[in-house]
C-alpha cells in the first residue's frame, strides 16, 4: 500500500505511514493495522497527528455536518469540520464557537483532541468548556457516545487526549451569540513581561479579550517590553459580515525554506511593529481578525530553514511568576538565544490529565531550532520543574518523558486510564511515542 510522508509544522519531525483514510478503515472487516493515529487538519506544531508504524486515519471534510438549535444554543458538528468552517456557518446566524485557536483552519475534533485555549482563558477555559457530549469510534468498542455523566473518564481520557482514545466523529458544542463583529482594541505599552504579567492579572475582569505581546529579540538591555491588547465589542455596529479565511487543505509548509528570519530581520520587524502600536493605541478590528491574528499565516513556519522552530508554551503559578520571570531572563541574557515571537495571557481553569490548563501566567516563546536554543529549553525545563509549571505537550516537541512525568501530576492516571479503556493501545502517534508508550 501507498506510504505518504507527513511532516511536522515545526519540522522537528517526520514519518511515511499509510493513509489518510476514512473513518470506515477502523471498522471494516479483514486484517486490520496494528496501529491507527488520528489526523484532524493536520496542523499540530508538533505534528501529533502520524506516528511510527500507524495507518493515519481521518474524516473527510465533504461528510460535513453542522446543524445549530439556536433553542438550546447547541450545535451538533462533524469532528472533521474546521473551526473556520464552523464559524462561517454561526456568525451570518448571530452565533459563535468560543475557546478557538488563533489559526483557525484546524479541526473540531483537533481542538477537542488538544482541548486548545483562544484569546481569553480567564473567561472562556478551554475548547472542552463548551462541549457537551461526542461519538468516538474505536476498532474494539464501535461507536460510543461519550459525555460527563455516562462516561466520566473518557470523556476526560478523550479531552486533551491527543487522539488516543479514538476518533471523535461527531460532537454537541455550545454556542454563545455575538452582541457585534467589530471590537474596540485598545494598545497599552509595558517595558517588561513582569509588567505585561501585572496589566494582565489587574485587568482580567474588565475585557471581553485580553492578551499581549512581547518583543524577546533583544534581551541584553530590555526585560521584554510589549503591548497589552484590550478588546471589547464595539459600542456601534458597523460593517457587514467577514468571513473567516482559511482554506481546509492549505499544504502546511511551502516548497522552499529559505532562512529569512533571523535575530537581525526579526528585531527589525519587531522596531516597526512596535513603532506603529506605539502610534495608534486605538483601532477597530473585525472580531474574526483579532480572534484569529494566525489565520493565513503558515508560511511563517517555512521562514527559519531547514531546521525549523520550537515552540515553547509553559503555564506558571500566579505565586511563582514573579520569581520564575527573574530567573528565566537571566537565562536569557545569558544564553541569547534567537526567540522570533513571544506573547502572553492570563489562565484561569483546573488541571486535568495531561491537559494545558490551570491558572497563571501563560507564556508562549517561539525558538529557532539551533543548539544554543535547545540548550536554553533543556535549562527552562529544568525552572519548569523547580516552579510548578506545566508545559503544553501539543506545542513542543522536543520536551522529555521526564519533564512531564514530574510537572504533570495526573500522568500515571492517564497512562493507566489509557491502558485500561483499551488494553490493545490501538491508537498512538509521536507525541505518544515520545513520551507515553512503553515498547
Ligand atoms: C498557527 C497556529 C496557531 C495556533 N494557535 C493556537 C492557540 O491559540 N491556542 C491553542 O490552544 N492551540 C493553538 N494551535 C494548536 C492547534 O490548535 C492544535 O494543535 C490543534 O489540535 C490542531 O488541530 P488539527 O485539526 O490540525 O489536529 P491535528 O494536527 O490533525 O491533530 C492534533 C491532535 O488531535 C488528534 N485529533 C485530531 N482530530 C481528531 C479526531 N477527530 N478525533 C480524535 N483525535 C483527533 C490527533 O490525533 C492529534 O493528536 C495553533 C496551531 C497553529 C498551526
Amino acid at each position: 500500500m501507498a506510504k505518504q510522508r507527513f511532516v511536522s509544522l515545526d519540522l522537528q519531525s517526520s514519518q511515511e505511514c499509510e493513509g489518510v483514510f476514512g473513518k470506515t478503515r477502523l471498522t471494516e472487516p479483514g486484517p486490520r493495522p496494528e496501529i491507527y493515529s488520528i489526523i484532524g487538519a493536520g496542523k499540530s506544531i508538533t505534528g501529533a497527528f502520524f506516528g511510527e508504524g500507524a495507518t493515519v486515519v481521518g474524516l473527510k471534510s465533504d461528510s460535513d455536518l453542522i446543524e445549530l438549535d439556536p433553542r438550546k444554543s447547541q450545535i451538533e458538528i462533524s469532528g472533521g469540520v474546521t473551526i473556520a468552517q464552523a464559524q462561517n456557518y454561526l456568525i451570518p446566524k448571530g452565533y459563535m464557537l468560543t475557546g478557538v485557536p488563533s489559526y483557525p483552519g484546524v479541526s473540531i475534533g483537533g481542538c477537542i483532541a488538544g482541548n486548545v485555549h483562544g484569546q481569553n482563558h480567564f473567561r472562556e477555559g478551554c475548547f472542552s468548556e463548551s462541549l457537551i457530549q461526542f461519538v468516538l469510534a474505536h476498532p474494539d468498542r464501535g461507536l460510543v457516545s461519550v459525555g460527563r455523566e455516562n462516561y466520566p473518564e473518557l470523556f476526560f481520557l478523550t479531552v486533551g487526549g491527543f487522539g488516543l482514545t479514538g476518533l471523535i466523529v461527531s460532537a454537541t458544542l455550545r454556542v454563545e451569540p455575538i452582541i457585534n463583529q467589530q471590537l474596540d482594541v485598545f494598545f497599552d505599552r509595558f517595558s517588561s513581561i513582569q509588567e505585561g504579567y501585572d496589566k494582565l492579572a489587574s485587568k482580567r475582569n474588565s475585557a471581553r479579550y485580553f492578551h499581549s505581546w512581547v518583543d524577546l529579540t533583544s534581551t541584553s538591555s530590555k526585560e521584554g517590553k510589549g503591548f497589552f491588547y484590550r478588546a471589547d465589542f464595539a459600542s456601534k455596529s458597523e460593517g457587514s459580515f467577514q468571513a473567516v479565511s482559511c482554506s481546509a487543505n492549505k499544504k502546511n509548509h511551502l516548497r522552499y525554506k529559505m532562512p529569512v528570519f533571523s535575530k537581525l530581520t526579526v528585531s527589525a520587524i519587531n522596531k516597526i511593529y512596535y513603532q506603529k502600536n506605539k502610534k495608534f493605541p486605538k483601532t477597530t478590528q473585525s472580531l474574526v481578525d483579532f480572534l484569529f491574528p494566525s489565520a493565513g499565516r503558515l508560511w511563517y513556519f517555512s521562514m527559519f530553514g531547514k531546521k525549523g522552530i520550537i515552540e515553547h508554551q509553559v503555564l506558571i503559578p500566579d505565586e511563582f511568576v514573579t520569581k520564575y520571570l527573574k530567573r528565566l531572563m537571566d537565562v536569557l541574557r545569558t544564553k541569547r538565544p534567537f526567540i522570533s515571537l513571544c506573547h502572553i495571557k492570563y489562565f484561569s481553569g483546573k488541571q486535568k490529565f495531561l491537559n494545558f490548563n490551570g491558572s497563571g501566567l501563560c507564556l508562549a516563546m517561539h525558538f529557532n531550532a539551533g543548539s544554543t536554543e535547545l540548550e536554553t529549553l533543556e535549562l527552562i525545563d529544568k525552572l519548569n520543574c523547580e516552579f510548578n509549571c506545566i508545559t503544553n505537550i501539543l506545542k513542543d516537541s522536543r520536551v522529555p518523558r521526564w519533564a512531564i512525568k514530574e510537572q504533570y501530576t495526573e500522568y500515571d492516571q492517564f497512562v493507566s486510564g489509557l491502558q485500561k479503556f483499551d488494553p490493545r493501545r490501538c491508537f498512538r502517534n509521536t507525541l505518544s511515542q515520545r513520551l507515553i508508550d512503553v515498547g
